[in-house]
C-alpha cells in the first residue's frame, strides 16, 4: 500500500513538473473568427523572421541568439495553432521572451493571455494600450466601443509592460523598436527590426492597421483619429522598410505572396510601407465623405 502510495505521490510530482501545456480560453464567436482562424502552415519570412500565425491573422516569431519573440497572439482560438506552428518549426514556445502587441482588439491580442499562460513571457506595448490589454474590455476612446456591450471583449493580459514610442525590446541580439501609430486603436504600435540572411540584412516593419473601421455613430474626423491617422501613415511610409508585414495577411498580400515563392523572396519589397500608407489614406478618405 505504501509502496502504490509512494508510485502515486511521484506521479503526481512528475505530472506537476511536465513540460507547460498550453491552457486556452473559451473562443470568441464573430462573422468572420473561422474564417480568421484557419490553420496554415508555418513558414519563413526572411532570416530571422517566422509566419506562426492563421491563415487570415498574423503572428510573427522572431529568432534571436537568446530567446524568441512573438508579435500578436490572433483570436482567443488562435492560441492553440500558434503554439503548434512554432513547435512544427522546431522552436520551443518556452523560449519566447517576449510577446509584442501591435493592438489592443480580440483578433490580435485574444490569444496572447493563453500564450503568455505558457510561456511566462512579458506582453509589451504603448502606454495608451495598457488599460484595455489588462482588462480585455475597450475603453471608450476606442473606435469600436459600444457602450454598456461586452462586444470586443478579450481575455485580460495580466503582465504588460508599456514601451515609449521610439524605444526598444531587447532579446539577445535582436532589438525590436516601437513606432506609435494611433488612428485604428489609440494605443496602436507598429514594430520594426532587422533580418538578415546571406550577408544582406533587411528593415522589417510590423505596420499595425490602418483601417478606419468604428461602431455606428463613431467620428473619425470629430473625435480627432483622422488626423492622428494621416500622420502615423506619414510615420510608416517615412520608416526604413525592406520588409512589410501587418496584423491581417491581407494587407500584406500574403497569399499572393506565397504563390510567387519560386521568384526570389517575394515578401522583400521596399515600396510597400509607401503603399499600405496610400491605401490606407484612401480608405479613411472614403470614410470621411460618409461621415460628411
Ligand atoms: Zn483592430
Amino acid at each position: 500500500m505504501i509502496r502504490i502510495n509512494l508510485l502515486l505521490v511521484t506521479l503526481l510530482i512528475l505530472t506537476a513538473c511536465g513540460p507547460r501545456q498550453l491552457e486556452p480560453d473559451a473562443p470568441y464567436a464573430c462573422d468572420r473568427c473561422n474564417d480568421w482562424n484557419e490553420p496554415r502552415a508555418p513558414f519563413r519570412i526572411h532570416g530571422n523572421t517566422w509566419y506562426v500565425g492563421t491563415d487570415g491573422l498574423s503572428s510573427i516569431l522572431i529568432e534571436s541568439d537568446d530567446g524568441l519573440i512573438l508579435l500578436d497572439g490572433g483570436l482567443p482560438q488562435s492560441a492553440a495553432l500558434i503554439d503548434a506552428n512554432i513547435r512544427a518549426l522546431g522552436f520551443d514556445p518556452l523560449d519566447i521572451k517576449a510577446i509584442l502587441v501591435s493592438h489592443a482588439h480580440f483578433d490580435h491580442a485574444g490569444g496572447v493571455a493563453a500564450l503568455q499562460r505558457l510561456t511566462r513571457a512579458n506582453v509589451f506595448s504603448s502606454e495608451a494600450g495598457m488599460a484595455t490589454l489588462t482588462t480585455g474590455r475597450l475603453g471608450e476612446d476606442d473606435p469600436q466601443y459600444v457602450a454598456d456591450s461586452d462586444d470586443g471583449s478579450f481575455p485580460a493580459i495580466r503582465n504588460v509592460t508599456a514601451v515609449g514610442d521610439g524605444e526598444f525590446v531587447t532579446v539577445g541580439s535582436v532589438d525590436v523598436r516601437a513606432h506609435y501609430t494611433p488612428g485604428h486603436t489609440a494605443g496602436s504600435v507598429s514594430w520594426t527590426w532587422e533580418s538578415c540572411a546571406l550577408n544582406t540584412c533587411l528593415d522589417v516593419v510590423y505596420a499595425d492597421s490602418l483601417t478606419a473601421v468604428s461602431a455606428q455613430g463613431y467620428s473619425f474626423a470629430a473625435s480627432g483619429a483622422a488626423t492622428r491617422m494621416v500622420e502615423s501613415a506619414g510615420r510608416i511610409a517615412d520608416l526604413p522598410c525592406d520588409i512589410l508585414l501587418s496584423p491581417h495577411p491581407f494587407f500584406f498580400g500574403m497569399h499572393d505572396k506565397l504563390e510567387r515563392r519560386d521568384e526570389g523572396n517575394p515578401f522583400v519589397n521596399s515600396l510597400a510601407c509607401t503603399f499600405y500608407a496610400e491605401s490606407a489614406l484612401d480608405w479613411l478618405e472614403q470614410r470621411l465623405d460618409a461621415e460628411r
